[in-house]
């Protein structure tokens, strides 16, 4: 039994009936795009952002084998896209996804602001975004001294002081990045000790740029205009310290794009999916990868696994039912 919506290679019409829709072109996605293109399944994959997600806007990847250097995750984000598209893949930019609704049918229609798509099955790929913390100046002096996003902004703050809140990997991972520009990185955390793994916490405590100012709790970013400096207050004799910086990172954590999924698949109570050890979520024929899943590993390398799983398990799935649907449903059993 084969894909039901054949792609032909290289065609300029834009369709809107697919064997497999995938949501979010991270690196879950992509891989899952290869896949299934491979599996010669008419498979579409839709983004909001640049192509790679988080990992598009990682400056260096180290624990991805096959690039022993390092890679940059824009280059790598780049290379699956384009992978994705060499095997047939239909990518498309799109401002957002509002809903999954189920065809009487039994497949999806994935409603975007633009169009509905129609499929087969649907791969859920959509990713997190950065937490916010939530205190007096995050939000209003976001894009003025606030990021969440090193990697974009990093390069403004040449020989500036700047702050970065949290310490897991990703703090301390684009704090050691930030180095490259900043003349000091104060790594506010509001524990004595790193979640970073250990040989980045290693480097971190090298590196003379960085200081780390422990068992802290960031307060309050104040300034004119435009960030001036922190605020942060210590949890063990709650004195309340200024440190003047330029600019501020927070990196405490991620939440799911899975606002669109409320009601439609079972969530766990952080709003991460669950899915089977198939990878399919409570729905039929919506299976669900990457960091947006409940239970999992957050690394690249987990993605792209699951993205090939997923992909492999769709493809049996619409085989079956394929098979089921056909009047010779006996000779498919064989
Ligand atoms: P994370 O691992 O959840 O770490 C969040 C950090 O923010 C923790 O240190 C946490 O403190 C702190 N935090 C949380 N809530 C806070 C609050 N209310 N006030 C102050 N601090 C708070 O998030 P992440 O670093 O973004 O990483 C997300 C996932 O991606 C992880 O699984 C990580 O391993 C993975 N990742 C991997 C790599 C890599 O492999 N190179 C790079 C980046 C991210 P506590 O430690 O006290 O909880």
């Amino acid at each position: 039994m084969g894909p039901e919506f054949i792609l032909p290679q290289h065609t300029t019409e834009r369709r809107d009936r697919f064997d497999v829709a995938i949501v979010g072109a991270g690196p879950g996605g992509l891989t899952a795009a290869i896949y299934c293109s491979r599996a010669r399944l008419a498979t579409v994959v839709v983004e909001r952002n640049t192509a790679g997600g988080i990992m598009a806007i990682t400056e260096r990847i180290e624990n991805y084998p096959g690039f022993p250097e390092g890679v940059s995750g824009l280059d790598l984000s780049e290379k699956m896209k384009s992978q994705a598209a060499t095997f047939g893949a239909d990518l498309r930019e799109i401002t957002t996804v509002a809903a999954i609704d189920r065809q009487t049918d039994g497949g999806w229609v994935v409603v975007t602001d633009e169009e509905r798509i129609q499929a087969r099955a649907v791969i859920l790929a959509p990713g997190v975004e950065a937490r916010k913390l939530g205190i007096p100046g995050e939000s209003e002096f976001l894009g003025r001294g606030v990021s969440y996003c090193a990697t974009c902004d990093g390069a403004l703050y040449r020989d500036k002081k700047v702050a970065v809140i949290g310490g897991g990997d990703s703090a301390v991972e684009e704090g050691l990045f930030l180095t490259k520009f900043a003349s000091d990185v104060y790594v506010i955390h509001r524990r004595d000790e790193l979640r970073a793994q250990k040989i980045i916490q290693e480097r971190a405590f090298a590196n003379p740029r960085m200081h780390f100012l422990w068992n802290s709790q960031a307060r309050r970013i104040f300034g004119a205009g435009k960030v001036e400096g922190v605020d942060y207050q210590s949890v063990i004799d709650k004195a309340v310290v200024t440190l003047p910086v330029d600019g501020v990172f927070f990196y405490v954590g991620q939440l799911p794009n899975t606002d669109f999924l409320q009601g439609l698949v079972d969530l766990d109570p952080g709003g991460y999916i669950r899915t089977d050890e198939r990878l399919m979520t409570s729905q039929p024929a919506l299976f669900a990868i990457g960091d947006a899943r409940a239970g999992r590993i957050k690394q690249i390398a987990n993605a792209v696994g699951e993205g090939a799983l997923a992909a492999i398990e769709a493809e049996k799935y619409l085989d079956a039912l394929a098979c089921a649907a056909a009047a010779s449903a006996k000779k498919c059993d064989e």
